[in-house]
């Protein structure tokens, strides 16, 4: 992997946590205009790692009001000159990347090896893609002078703290234009270091802002009457929530939301290698993946077979501490979050289907649940229906590669989906018929920022990721 560069992050000593942290406005931290303070927390241990600013609208107005006023300068950069920028911050990433990936690591409960692996090597990638795309966005097919909007409200979620932020804002700031961006509140430090790298790279003052604070900032960010465009990712509640609220206004919306994915397992598909599919798949991050292959979809003939080999793989998994490079399998994210999980699979329990989870002692102190499978699921069960986000599987059975599709596709979401299969004529002939805005053939939760991304149906719309991610930032 040509962009991982740093040996394992041994403790978190490598990373500086200051006790309190005020908002990123317009090249400066400040503090909120209003007292209130909100605290986030280590969810492995409990312990309290920072304290925060809850911004409120008079916050939100003055980070938006500085992201006007750098439009104009930052829109009338040439692209050459805007693309050094973003080089600029992709190096700084890459040299802070241990620094990064403890933090995010500390404040999400993701494993150490998931953030130094898969999260920053990511999120350097995305600004060294869109930092190439800055100077031929008039050579791309999308007319001779595409113009950025204004200034871009972002939202992001806390399951991927710095890979959503730099999804948001990396094709924002390529295409000319300015940013205020609200992390999730239970992971801000990550975008708040974002923003220490902004200046470090000495970006003009006012082009990225950084909020904190919970859905009220957000809500604040997404109505203001300045903004162009609002990217959110997150929940498909809120998401439909805010398509209402902008209904009847000449904001741009792109929603990435929600998700059930299938992952689809044949009779001849290579088992051991399914097994790792599968579990990359739903464990991956506690399972608090948007596009996680929650649902296993296995051709009945190999049932038996794959599930003992999926249960014995799930026993040799490591769960706990998530600084350690061993770990498997980390904290999930939030008490509010570990909630909802226990409380869909109770109901899934209470619905009939057969619960197993692998055989891990947890912690005593912060937010775990174990890796847990669900069989003798059926269509009807809730856990086959609504998106768990969390370490959960639900198993359903299909004899023909029809049965297969219709299955995957009896769903609200359409976010994502896998094929496990020797046959390349079946992968072609099923992918084309799955409602799904990414098909992974023999491998599963593979990303890359040259594709795009996102959903059909109440997964959301618009792509990011790609040339694609660029269309939502420019009148074209
Ligand atoms: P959430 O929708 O509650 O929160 C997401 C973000 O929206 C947070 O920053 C939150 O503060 C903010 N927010 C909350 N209410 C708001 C409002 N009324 N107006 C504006 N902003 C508001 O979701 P969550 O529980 O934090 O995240 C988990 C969900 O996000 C899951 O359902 C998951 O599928 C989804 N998600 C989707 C993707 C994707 O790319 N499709 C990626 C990650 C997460």
């Amino acid at each position: 992997n040509p962009f991982s560069y740093a040996p394992a992050p041994e403790s978190r000593s490598i990373v500086d946590i200051a006790p309190s942290y005020g908002l990123f406005i317009d090249g400066e931290f400040t503090e909120g205009s209003g007292e209130d303070r909100n605290k986030t927390l280590s969810p492995a241990t409990e312990e309290v790692l920072a304290e925060y600013v809850q911004a409120n609208e008079e916050d939100v107005d003055r980070a938006v009001r500085a992201a006007r006023k750098a439009f104009e300068k930052w829109s009338a950069l040439p692209g050459a000159e805007r693309g050094k920028y973003l080089f600029r911050i992709a190096r700084i990433i890459q040299e802070r990347s241990r620094e990064l990936a403890v933090l995010e690591t500390l404040d999400n409960g993701k494993p150490i090896r998931e953030t130094r692996d898969a999260d920053l090597p990511l999120v350097a990638a995305h600004f060294f893609y869109y930092a190439g795309w800055a100077d031929k966005l008039g050579h791309a097919g999308f007319g001779p002078d595409p113009r950025p909007l204004g200034v871009a409200g972002q939202v992001i979620p806390w399951n991927f703290p710095l890979l959503m932020l730099a999804w948001k804002i990396a094709p924002a700031l390529a295409t000319g234009n300015t940013v205020v961006l609200k992390p999730a509140e239970t992971t801000p430090l990550s975008a708040l270091f974002f923003a220490d790298i902004c200046r470090q790279a000495g970006l003009p003052k006012g082009v990225v802002n950084i909020v904190t604070g919970d859905g009220r900032t957000g809500a604040a960010l997404v109505n203001h009457p300045d903004i162009a465009k609002v990217a959110f990712t997150g929940s498909t509640a809120v998401g439909k929530a805010i398509a209402r609220q902008l209904a009847g206004t000449d904001k741009k919306l792109t929603l990435e939301l929600g998700g059930k994915g299938a992952n689809i397992v044949f009779d001849d598909a290579p088992i051991d290698q399914a097994v790792e599919g599968i579990v990359n798949g739903i464990f991956f991050n506690q399972g608090q993946v948007c596009c996680a292959g929650s649902r296993l979809l296995v051709q009945e003939s190999i049932q038996e077979e794959l599930l003992d080999s999926l249960k014995r793989r799930l026993s040799t998994l490591r769960l706990g501490d998530p600084l350690d490079k061993n770990t498997d399998i980390g904290a999930i994210n939030s008490a509010e979050q570990l909630a909802r999980i226990t409380a869909l699979a109770r109901t899934g329990e209470a619905e009939g289907a057969e619960r197993w989870s692998a055989p891990c002692e947890l912690p005593a102190s912060g937010y775990w649940f174990a890796p847990t499978l669900f069989t003798g699921v059926t269509q009807a069960h809730t856990v086959a229906r609504d998106e768990i986000f969390g370490p959960v599987l639900s198993v359903l059975t299909f004899r023909t590669p029809d049965e297969a599709v219709a299955k995957a596709n009896n769903s609200q979401y359409g976010l994502s989906a896998g094929i496990w299969t020797e046959k390349g004529s079946r992968i072609l002939a099923v992918a084309n018929k799955l409602r799904a805005g990414v098909v992974w053939a023999n491998t599963f939760n593979k990303f890359d920022p040259t594709s795009p991304f996102g959903g059909y149906k109440e997964s959301g719309f618009g792509r990011e990721g790609g040339r694609h991610g660029l269309e939502a930032y420019l009148d074209v």
